[in-house]
């Protein structure tokens, strides 16, 4: 499972797609994400494609280029003769390599004419398209892997016992739902439930506590029998790729209802995915040590441990959450950045999470969304979400126009971003995942 850089990672190369080459695009050569796109026309498809600066390949005009004949290509473009990832996902890594290995030369500045003519009659600007969700996601699961971000929430909730007992040996986790996941662009209606304040009766209504949070989602590729686990040194090949998640929560709703079985319609309202999945290949740049533990933590039990894992497990992602209210977009206002955070400050890695997932014998299937849980880090401008930014409302933030939010209000639009630097490497974007509130269904 080490990571492995060959001639797609190599900065010095640049894309005959002019736009691929300018320095602040998330998609130059050395990332082609995966995405499910429609044409804007009526009528038109979905169909799988690759990102190349601010154009699309669509990979099912491909196939009929002939471009790519050899076997594991072929295997690899069926699958991308789809409304979905999941049947490309399903096919596992060797295959993804040969079409990320293919698409680059094809891509290349350098490349053969005829590959260059055949492709550019398949390219499509990213302005023309809408995209839609990468997978079909039959389960969606949510972790909990920040050290920071529990011990922040827990302090809120049990100030004298931030940090539960199975935090450092559990990556701790509860099943989401797969309905309400939603593509960036798609508006999020303020949900409504049951609160209490105080020792007030309980009242139903529209929640006022409406928070985001900054999440990394991975995809699982080839998945495991069921009744079959999956060793961690085996974890990585069963992920496909990456993206970033909005867990939209509402934390008044999920304050009330979270014991003793976890989160739930606090959570299952809605949850926002961006809809570029860089692969596994593309993020090996940027590859770190797993989270060092400090002095006296315990080590992972060993199910959970992998000297690979130890080494490069980690990722060195950066994340930017901004906000935008309606009184600042009205304004011309740009949105303001209210966190940025790191992944290589996650106590579990991906690997972790996977295993741990599927060491019951509950079988992943290709499609399936793990989610990191909220990434944040130690210092307060790393929080991944208001709950965190604002102690629970007590610390508002202020925005430019002068209000203030303790939580997010109708109209708010929340915009993530992700990306990954290393010196040596050219830089990779995850592109946005944004979402903006709609008042609350009259009830
Ligand atoms: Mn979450």
């Amino acid at each position: 499972m080490k990571p492995v850089l060959d001639e797609t990672h190599d900065p010095a190369v640049q894309s005959w797609v002019e736009s691929a080459n300018s320095p602040d695009s998330d998609f130059p050569i050395q990332n082609l994400p995966f995405g499910v796109f429609r044409r804007r026309d009526a009528g038109a498809e979905a169909k799988v494609g690759v990102a190349i600066g601010d154009r699309i390949l669509d990979l099912d005009g491909m196939q009929s280029e002939g471009l790519l004949a050899e076997d594991n290509l072929r295997l690899a473009l069926n699958a991308c003769a789809s409304n979905s990832l999941n049947s490309l996902m399903a096919l596992g890594s060797a295959p993804r390599r040969a079409l990320r290995r293919r698409l680059h030369a094809i891509l290349r500045q350098d490349a053969s004419i005829s590959d260059r003519q055949a492709a550019s009659r398949d390219l499509i600007a990213q302005a023309d398209v809408d995209m839609l969700l990468p997978a079909v996601v039959g389960d969606y699961t949510d972790f909990y892997a920040s050290i920071f971000h529990a011990t922040n929430v827990g302090k809120l909730f049990r100030p004298d016992n931030p940090l539960l007992p199975n935090y450092k040996y559990i990556p701790i986790g509860y099943h989401g739902r797969a309905s309400s996941l939603v593509s960036t662009g798609t508006p999020v209606r303020r949900p409504s439930g049951q609160t209490r304040d105080g020792d007030a009766d309980p009242k139903f209504g529209p929640t006022r506590a409406l928070d985001y949070e900054t999440e990394l989602g991975f995809f699982v590729s080839a998945g495991n029998s069921l009744g079959e686990s999956v060793p961690i040194s085996d974890a990585e090949e069963h992920l496909f790729g990456i993206c970033l998640v909005n867990d939209w929560s509402a934390r008044d709703i999920q304050a009330w209802e979270y014991q003793p079985l976890g989160p739930f319609l606090g959570k299952s309202f809605a949850t926002s995915l961006s809809p570029w999945v860089v692969t596994m290949e593309a993020l090996a740049p940027f590859r770190t040590p797993a989270f060092a533990r400090p002095e006296g933590d315990p080590a992972p039990l060993p199910y959970l441990f992998s000297q690979s894992d130890r080494e490069q497990g980690g990722l060195d992602l950066w994340f930017e959450v901004s906000l935008l209210s309606v009184k600042m977009r009205e304004a011309g206002i740009a949105p303001v950045v209210l966190g940025r955070s790191n992944f290589h400050d996650m106590y579990w890695t991906m690997a972790q999470m996977l295993t741990h997932h599927a060491s019951n014998g509950c079988n992943l299937r290709a499609g399936d969304l793990l989610a990191s849980g909220t990434v944040s880090g130690a210092d307060k401008n790393t929080r991944g979400c208001l709950l965190e930014l604002t102690s629970r409302g007590k610390d508002p933030v202020v925005l430019p126009t002068g209000e203030q939010r303790k939580f997010l209000e109708d109209g708010d639009e929340v915009i993530l971003r992700g990306f990954c630097e290393r010196e040596g490497f050219r830089d990779i974007g995850l592109g946005s995942c944004r979402g903006a509130i709609l008042p609350a269904s009259a009830i």
